[in-house]
């Protein structure tokens, strides 16, 4: 393993000082970067140059290779499901962070439908901090009336029907605020942790646009894959590490503010994480995919401990599920409260009281790089159908220690994780079951007990009723057949039939549909 140089760091102190300096700095700023997204075309590629020169010497300057390297998701065995990206769709986001936590920018959505039915509209999803959204433009097709807000949701009506197989282009101009405070999404002790930050496509399924919003608890959104080239004008002296671990290229340094560019291959969303607290450690060696965990003051030893599990975690997902889709993983170590870990492309965040604490942060670690197959690879609707890639990460985490430590550990982490949970507060909601909507849920505790308990219970359940052979052939299918696109209940209940060769319905209904007091105690 190789220690970061952490000269190329700033000292939290003087960030501290230009965090007070915060708004007349941001105007300043802000300025400046207006002038480098106007002066972006004129910039453009002639004003590469390494300008941080000491960053490529960082340990992590690997993973700049390692995404240039492969930096592409594999090719989906069939393109049998929507929400897939096809030919040259994905978005372009162009857009200056500011010190006041101010996102404004552009985003372009170029999109296909691949759908046999004519969309009529065109549905956004918009990120929880919206300040202001505007259609600036559309190439395809013809705006219809006047684009509407709800809530999350900005609809822009088409004039004409969008036809199987045509091509739209919409730009959105933008602002958002980032919070402040201990949360995943948001500035936390100068670490940026940029996430639900910009406005997305919602996924049309062929019959309705998967427009749903997120509740207090679970996750915010969910998106088709899709490749991304992003311009983002930030502080300068942060550190950048986008999906994957992908450093960016700094393609100006004006004054206190850089314009990094990152362009990315199919994925599930575009996250970052700026930072200039961080230290890192990295994995030596050629091993696919590179490895590497950021950490804070005082946490190294508990971040190589972090990295050890991964490792073991990729290479066993990797023999039971299929590849894993990147060329690098990242483990941040992130100042959040809210959750113990957060699932990203290519990077997962871990609460720095997991480090602190160390207690379970084995299971942690491994519940989120399972989410490299279970959201990042294969999506589900985290807001219609939350169970399916929480009941799936937290199921695969107890086969991790079942094929690490042997079938005692495996059952001893599923009754910690998922029984105990489940039993603890069941009698609490006799009318509760798995398969409904995050916002469907009372409370969270009830949200964690049907989706994370009784959901990855369900899929014990399910396992013992094929066989490990198939179950197994089963959990392969998923990720070989809907790697880029996504899976419902419907098409869980199609492979597991498959795979099983008989129909499996009644066990789906008991386990997913009806209400609590109906299973067995
Ligand atoms: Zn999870």
């Amino acid at each position: 393993m190789v220690r970061a140089d952490k000269r190329v760091f700033m000292s939290g102190r003087s960030w501290g000082v230009m965090m007070r300096l915060g708004r007349t700095f941001h105007v300043i700023m802000a300025l400046i970067g207006a002038v480098i997204v106007l002066a972006g075309a004129t910039l453009g590629g002639a004003a590469v140059a390494v300008l941080q020169p000491e960053l490529a010497q960082s340990t992590a300057g690997f993973l700049n290779l390692a995404s240039k390297a492969v930096g592409r998701l594999p090719q989906p065995a069939k393109a049998e499901s929507h929400g897939r990206q096809s030919g040259d769709d994905g978005y372009e986001i162009e857009a200056v962070l500011g010190l006041d936590q101010v996102v404004a920018g552009k985003v372009t959505v170029t999109f296909t439908n691949d759908a046999s039915v004519g969309l009529d509209r065109l549905v956004f999803h918009l990120p929880r901090g919206l300040q202001t959204v505007a259609l600036e433009h559309l190439d395809g097709a013809q705006a219809g009336g006047d684009p509407a807000r709800a809530g999350l949701m900005y609809t822009v009506p088409l004039k004409s029907p969008l036809p199987q197989g045509a091509q739209v282009r919409a730009t959105l101009k933008y602002s958002t605020f980032l919070a402040q405070g201990h949360r995943r999404q948001g500035i936390s002790s100068g670490v940026w942790l940029v996430n639900d930050w910009y406005p997305s496509l919602d996924v049309f399924d062929g019959e309705h646009w998967h427009a749903g919003e997120g509740a207090a608890f679970g996750d915010y959104s969910f998106l088709a894959t899709a490749s991304y080239k992003v311009r983002l004008t930030a502080p300068a002296g942060l550190s950048a590490y986008g999906p994957y671990g992908d450093r960016g290229r700094v393609v100006a340094v004006e004054g206190s503010a850089q314009t990094l560019v990152f362009e990315t291959g199919p994925v599930r969303e575009f996250a970052a994480v700026l930072t200039d607290q961080h230290g890192a450690v990295a994995e030596v060696g050629q091993t696919r995919p590179a490895l590497a965990a950021l950490y804070l003051a005082g946490h190294e030893a508990a971040a190589r401990g972090a990295l050890g599990s991964a490792r073991k975690a990729l290479t066993t997902f990797s023999e039971l599920f299929g590849p894993y889709p990147g060329p690098a993983f990242v483990i941040v170590e992130a100042p959040i409260t809210d959750f113990k870990g957060v699932e990203f492309p290519g990077f997962i965040l871990i609460s720095s009281s997991q480090y602190e604490s160390g207690d379970g942060l084995e299971s942690v670690i491994v519940h989120e790089v399972a989410h490299q197959w279970w959201y990042n690879l294969v999506g589900s609707d985290q807001l219609e159908e939350p169970w399916i890639d929480e009941a799936l990460a937290n199921y695969s985490t107890s086969l991790y220690f079942e094929k690490e430590y042997g079938p005692a550990a495996g059952r001893s982490i599923l009754n910690a994780g998922a029984f105990a949970l489940y039993r603890a507060r069941r009698s609490a909601y006799p009318e509760s079951y798995v398969a409904k909507p995050v916002t469907a849920f009372a409370t969270e505790e009830e949200y964690k007990m049907m989706t994370y308990g009784r959901g990855a219970l369900f899929l014990q359940a399910l396992r013992e009723a094929m066989g490990d052979q198939k179950f197994f052939e089963f959990l392969r299918g998923l990720a070989a057949d809907h790697a880029g696109g996504y899976v419902t209940e419907k098409t869980l209940r199609a492979e597991a039939d498959r795979a099983a060769r008989r129909s499996l319905a009644g066990l789906f209904d008991l386990w997913l549909h009806q209400p609590d007091a109906r299973l067995p105690r």
